[in-house]
């Protein structure tokens, strides 16, 4: 089985036999740094340690497609923004908001791709892809407009301006969608299948419908109109209000979460719209918390909902237990088995009911 071809199929709208297993959200777990001998931070900074721990959720934990860089500030710390390395066990963030006092002197820098930690990210994707590297698809992440802006100008000062100054903010998060350009496309010629956005604060929890579509939607639709690949959207939360304003923006596919309500609905107009679908499986409460039977469980749901690629419904927890992931591809497949075996008797009943 040829995973890139198979990744490629599915972001491209057409029907594969068996839904990949895999990660486009952060995935920087303890287990595997143990196992594969790469820990953060170094494998934030040092393109061989990054492939390494990368190479591990395939090599390792079976994952078929495959996630960089492990957290989601990058781009924020190449516009000036410092961050806290963090720990082992804890990620980077960003601590500093340079544009905060003058949002409107933001400007992107010409030189954005020599900043800070893109180039790592540009050469890990390399080694990943050389022809001696993994034969795995591999998903490149930035994070998306508004979590730019929010890290640029600290996330209340932004929130108060897409409320009391939405020209401001929309100025602010075209600019930053600029910088998200630049960067996918230097992802995608270094090499990656595809890029992803993840952007939480577009989640309607966050800053609601009606700004979401009135600030965030036109950049994300100039993004994939200046891009040449495909691009994944992640929003965090429960996005049903904004999913069919999502998949107008023309993306490959969408990264959707647990508390997504109506799954068969999202899934549904998503094809419809030649859309795949990734998630959705809880990275707290089931694969931090719970035990391989239970990951099963999700698993059928989310598949027997006809969901693409099986997926984490956001960033994994460091302390998740490699178990829990290792045994989200051998859900898949004994589902795969077993509707194998169940559709020739029962044709339009789910698997779970049979199962569970
Ligand atoms: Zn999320």
């Amino acid at each position: 089985m040829n995973l890139s071809k198979k990744f490629q199929d599915i972001l491209d709208g057409k029907k594969v036999d068996t839904p990949l297993v895999g990660t486009v959200t952060t995935a920087g777990i303890l287990d595997l740094m143990d196992i594969s001998g790469a820990s953060r931070p170094e494998a934030d900074n040092d393109p061989e340690k990054m492939a390494k721990l990368a190479s591990s959720l395939h090599t390792v934990a079976k994952l078929e497609v495959i996630r960089i860089p492990f957290d989601v500030t990058v781009v924020g710390e190449a516009l000036g923004c410092q961050t806290d390395p963090g720990t082992k066990a804890r990620t980077l963030s960003v601590i500093t908001h340079p544009f905060e006092a003058n949002p409107e002197e933001l400007e992107i820098p010409t030189d954005l791709v020599e900043r800070g930690r893109i180039p790592v990210v540009m050469e890990t994707i390399s080694l990943l892809k050389s022809d001696t590297g993994l034969q795995v698809p591999l998903v490149a992440g930035i994070e998306g407009p508004a979590d730019l802006a929010s890290y640029l100008c600290g996330i209340r000062s932004f929130l108060k301006l897409t409320v009391k100054k939405p020209e401001i903010a929309r100025n602010i998060i075209e600019k930053c969608i600029d910088a998200c350009i630049i960067c996918a496309n230097s992802y995608l010629r270094s090499s990656a299948d595809a890029v992803v956005i993840a952007d939480a604060l577009s989640s309607p929890e966050m800053m609601g419908p009606d700004a979401f579509r009135r600030i965030v939607k036109p950049s994300l639709i100039r993004f994939n109109k200046s891009i040449r690949g495909h691009s994944i959207l992640h929003i965090c939360g429960e996005t049903d209000s904004i999913i069919p304003d999502i998949l107008e923006c023309g993306f490959s596919a969408i990264s959707i979460e647990e508390n997504v309500k109506d799954l068969e609905y999202v899934v549904d107009i998503a094809h419809r719209n030649n859309t795949a679908v990734i998630g959705k499986i809880s990275t707290v409460d089931t694969l931090y918390r719970k035990v391989p039977e239970d990951v099963r469980k999700e698993a059928f749901q989310c598949l027997d909902a006809n969901i693409d690629i099986f997926a984490p419904g956001c960033g994994l927890a460091p302390e998740t237990p490699l178990k829990n992931i290792q045994s989200m591809v051998e859900a898949r497949d004994e589902y795969v088995e077993k509707r194998f075996r169940f559709k020739r008797y029962n044709d339009n009943k789910k698997l779970t009911d049979f199962l569970l």
